[in-house]
């Protein structure tokens, strides 16, 4: 077993990023994960003119500043997508594929997806449907699967899904260059529901459908729920206190997953209050 850091920051936004600079400055053994891409949301947006002191500016732009500020500090992203987080009692394990990281506190900072599940999907999760395509991709070995990406991290799950799956469809829900495997048939119809009684059988499109045995939904991020079990949610946003706090000791959380307005400034400033109320726990504990 690896090391057990102080503090576990999920995301690389604005509010996971802001976090992070607040515990390396409070002496904290942290471990970010992310992208180094930071965040798409970041990167897509065309002019940012309500961020203090940066004044017309492009998302890239904004971006790049900020991973200026990282590197500056000596802040590096591990670039693995958690797939779950469990609460062990005095620490967090953090499980990605295989690996397991363990934390005495976590900040989640996963920013929130805008695209609504599928009609289907969530009764039938575990049962054919999943978010994790390399964990679970033996489970289909010579069966067919549906993989339905929204962003271009999704095509190297999916060409590890082919080199195991009978049959991979992938659905891409972004335009771009696709890097896939030969083997791997694009699709590009939208899908619309996923049907199964006890399993998936098929999932219907705008146009037409497909039988399958396994839909892997490759999002952005995981609903919050999802990610760590027993958290309580109020209206799709993870219910924190004014110290960012959430119902599980240790768990904080902050930007976009806990709720309105969904902007930079919002985001950062609840990383920083996170950040602080992690520190305070962790002094607090002596653990
Ligand atoms: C086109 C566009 C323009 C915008 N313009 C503005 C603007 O002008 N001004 C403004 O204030 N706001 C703007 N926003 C809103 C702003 O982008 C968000 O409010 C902000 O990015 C939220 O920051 P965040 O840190 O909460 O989350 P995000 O920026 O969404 O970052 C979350 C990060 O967490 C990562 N992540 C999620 N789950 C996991 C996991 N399980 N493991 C590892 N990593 C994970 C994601 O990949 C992502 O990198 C705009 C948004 C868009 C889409």
């Amino acid at each position: 077993m690896g090391e057990r850091y102080d503090i576990a920051i999920i995301g690389t936004g604005p509010a996971g990023l802001e976090a992070a600079i607040n515990s390396k400055i409070r002496n904290k053994n942290i471990i970010l994960f992310g992208s180094k891409e930071l965040s798409r949301k970041l990167v897509k947006a065309p002019k940012v003119n309500n961020f203090l002191g940066f004044y017309n500016l492009t998302g890239k732009e904004l971006k790049n500043h900020f991973a200026a500020h990282i590197e500056a500090m000596g802040i590096g992203i591990v670039n693995e997508r958690i797939n779950n987080v469990y609460a062990m009692g005095d620490y967090f394990a953090l499980m990605v594929n295989e690996k397991i990281y363990e934390a005495k506190s976590i900040i989640l900072a996963t920013g929130i997806e805008y695209t609504k599940p599928l009609k289907g999907e969530e009764k039938l999760l575990g049962k054919g449907v999943g978010y994790c395509a390399t964990c679970d991709a033996p489970l289909y070995k010579g069966k067919t699967v549906v993989v339905v990406g929204y962003n271009n991290e999704a095509e190297e799950e999916t060409n590890f899904v082919s080199e195991l799956c009978g049959k991979t469809y992938y659905i891409p829900m972004y335009k771009g260059d696709y890097k896939l495997n030969s083997n791997v048939e694009i699709i590009s119809h939208k899908p619309i529901e996923i049907v199964g009684e006890d399993r998936v059988t098929k999932l219907i499109l705008d146009h037409g459908e497909i039988i399958t045995d396994g839909i892997f939904m490759l999002r952005d991020s995981l609903s919050p729920s999802q990610l760590v079990p027993g958290l309580n949610i109020e209206q799709d946003h993870i219910k924190v206190d004014r110290n960012m706090q959430s119902n599980i000791e240790g768990c904080f959380a902050a930007g976009d997953c806990t709720g309105k307005p969904y902007q930079y400034m919002k985001a950062a400033g609840e990383g920083l209050v996170a950040a602080l109320s992690a520190v305070s726990y962790l002094d607090l504990t002596k653990k």
